[in-house]
């Protein structure tokens, strides 16, 4: 018989080198890791026998076999499930095919035990295996097929297939126990564990022990129970086990719809975001049974985007357990159920919001995520946009639209907001100052998402969403604290000053204004309304999607500002010129820093400035 010696992927290689060394305490998730993967092999064989009925001379009555072997020192975990052919065992036990694993791998630190918790997080599934074996060996014949396959390693580097001819039918993968690992051969134990992580598991897990055969965890679906006799762990088991998590779920959300559409959901929110939350081709955390059948985890279009961190079940009795995927594409069945979830979840986010302390905790995790329902074309936008949170001027705390609205200044009609990437440059950007000075509040929003639902969502409750740079005549309506603001130079020395302003800066600016918005700063930089927004811009020119610096922006001048009026003495004056012209390009490229924006020749504004250093030192 040939055996063939193949290298594991070098990304299993690293995750493998991490299990096998690491001392992690809760190694016995192997055992929930590998039911889990024998009850998912039978849901599939199950699903293959309405397409191919004549392949159920191949199966029995699905269970799941627990052995151990005292003598040999091996746990087995057998099923009579869909079992995999020779690629399937290349492609699945030696390479990491799930999404996210590059971003993963990219937070690996090195120090083991970190890196084990970050493990955790991502799930190694059948590689847990390894934490407790010294030696796997899976022996497997897949459905249809005419010959079975054995898989060896001993996790360092590579694997081992053969040809075995006389594999029956399903998957069997025997652990060979390190010497310290034994104790999990011990019948009490396994008992222990199976009904503590995998009692929920559809199928019988049955412990083979001395020519007795015992079936252990209750085999029956936790959402077909009754809520009362579900206890808070059930719930976490179950979760941690269809969501291959490890925190607690944040949220568990359990009903049974009964209507024109029947259908039992139990559903989780996680405590903490997985980490590939912005993969394109993330699987969605959903499974769809019907009556207790399951059908797919890969339902199309089921959760709306903005909810994708929603993991579990939907059990529905009123589709065909045939059901194709265009069909489910199709089907008003499930459009419905769609339209169902989302206005169960959004109800219950809105009793837990208010308890703003518990409600962080969500919002800190996935309000990144579900921000994007501002921007997705659905039906609940208003229910989202009640349920969202940020940052603000106010305070520490985040604010909800509505709180916003309360404590709006008497005259103020608008929700003002700033953009941009990091909260503490915001909160010193100039152009909050004239907002301060009259006690208005501004949300400070600094996701890259917020750039594109403040274009889509513009409004709530009557009241229009609009960036501060773009500040309507109602902050004028606002009174401000008068010792904030000095006098104003003239209109006309102003526009005097305008003029030289557009001389000295040419096509680096659109236009030059005055503005009533800046208190402290001299001038500051901003977008005209309806362009893209400075830190659009940046966000677009870091993804490669916008190269040039776009020239129409709009330069605002201070007319109270002490370096406004100086410079509005000197603008008429002949002699003064080279130090006008140098005093705008300095100002100009400090809005440009102010803005976070990169300015476009630090020598000729270094030269600048030193002038106007070496005369300040001078006088
Ligand atoms: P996951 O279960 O999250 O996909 P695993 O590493 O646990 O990741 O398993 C990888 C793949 O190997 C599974 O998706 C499945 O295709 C295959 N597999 C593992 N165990 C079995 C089994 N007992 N029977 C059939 N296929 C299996």
């Amino acid at each position: 018989m040939t055996e063939e010696r193949r290298e594991f992927q070098a990304e299993v290689a690293k995750v493998l080198d991490i299990v096998i060394h690491s001392l992690y305490s809760d190694n016995e998730i192997f055992l929930r890791e590998l039911i889990s993967n024998a009850s998912d092999a039978c849901d599939k064989m199950r699903y293959a026998l309405l397409v191919h009925p004549e392949l159920v001379s191949q199966t029995g009555q699905f269970h799941i076999s627990i052995i151990p072997d005292q003598k040999a020192g091996t746990l087995t975990i057998e099923d009579n499930g869909i079992g995999m052919n020779k690629e399937d065992l290349i492609n699945h036990l030696g390479t990491i095919a799930r999404s996210g694993s590059s971003e993963f791998m990219k937070n690996l630190t090195g120090d083991k035990q970190k890196d084990m918790a970050l493990i955790g997080q991502f799930g190694v599934g059948f590689y847990a295996s390894f934490m407790v074996a010294d030696k796997v060996t899976v022996r497997t014949k897949k459905a249809g097929d005419e010959t079975g396959w054995i898989w060896e390693s001993e996790g360092a580097g590579s694997f081992t297939i053969r040809e075995d001819k006389e594999a029956p039918f399903g998957t069997a993968v025997s652990l060979h126990l390190k010497k310290d690992m034994t104790d999990y051969l011990e019948p009490i134990r396994i008992r222990h564990l199976i009904k503590q992580y995998s009692d929920h598991i559809a199928w019988p897990i049955v412990l083979k022990e001395g020519g007795k055969s015992e079936t252990i965890n209750a085999a029956s679906a936790l959402w077909t129970r009754n809520k009362k006799e579900i206890t808070d762990v059930q719930y976490k088991d179950f979760y941690q086990s269809v969501s291959h998590a490890f925190d607690v779920p944040w949220m568990t959300l359990h009903y049974k719809a009964e209507g024109i559409i029947d259908y039992t959901a139990l559903l989780f929110i996680p405590t903490k975001a997985p980490f590939n939350l912005f993969q394109p081709d993330r699987p969605s955390g959903i499974q769809l049974y019907t009556n207790k059948v399951f059908i797919t985890d890969e339902v199309p279009d089921l959760m709306p985007y903005f909810l994708r961190f929603v993991t579990g079940v939907i059990d529905t009795n009123d589709l065909p357990l045939n059901v194709s995927r265009e069909m489910l594409q199709k089907t008003p069945v499930m459009s419905k159920i769609k339209k169902g979830i989302v206005h169960r979840i959004l109800g219950e986010l809105k009793k837990r919001a208010e308890k703003p302390e518990d409600y962080r905790t969500f919002w800190d995790s996935f309000g990144i995520v579900f921000k994007e329902g501002l921007y997705e074309p659905i039906d609940e936008r208003a229910e989202v946009a009640e349920l969202c949170r940020f940052h603000s001027t106010a305070g520490d705390d985040l604010v909800s639209f509505s709180e916003y609205i309360n404590r709006m200044k008497p005259g103020q009609e608008n929700i003002y907001y700033l953009t941009g990437t990091d909260l503490e440059t915001l909160k010193v950007n100039p152009q909050l100052e004239g907002f301060a000075a009259r006690g208005m509040e501004v949300l400070l929003l600094t996701d890259p998402i917020d750039e594109f639902w403040v274009q889509t969502f513009t409004e709530y409750k009557g009241k229009k969403i609009v960036s501060v740079m773009h500040a309507r005549s109602d902050i004028d309506a606002v009174q401000a604290a008068q010792s904030d603001l000095g006098e104003p130079i003239s209109k006309e020395a102003g526009d005097v000053l305008i003029k030289r302003f557009k001389e000295v800066l040419g096509d680096s600016v659109g236009d030059v204004r005055m503005t009533d918005r800046l208190t402290k700063s001299p001038m500051a930089l901003i977008t005209p309304e309806g362009q893209m927004s400075l830190n659009l811009e940046r966000l677009m020119r870091a993804h490669g999607q916008a190269t040039s610096f776009d020239s129409t922006r709009i330069l605002e001048l201070n007319p109270r500002h002490p370096i406004i009026s100086r410079l509005s003495a000197l603008a008429d004056e002949a002699n003064a010129s080279e130090k006008v012209t140098d005093g705008i390009w300095v100002l100009f490229d400090q809005a440009l820093i102010a803005a976070g924006e990169p300015i476009r020749n630090p020598a000729d504004f270094s030269e600048r400035l030193n002038r106007f250093i070496i005369s300040g030192l001078r006088s």
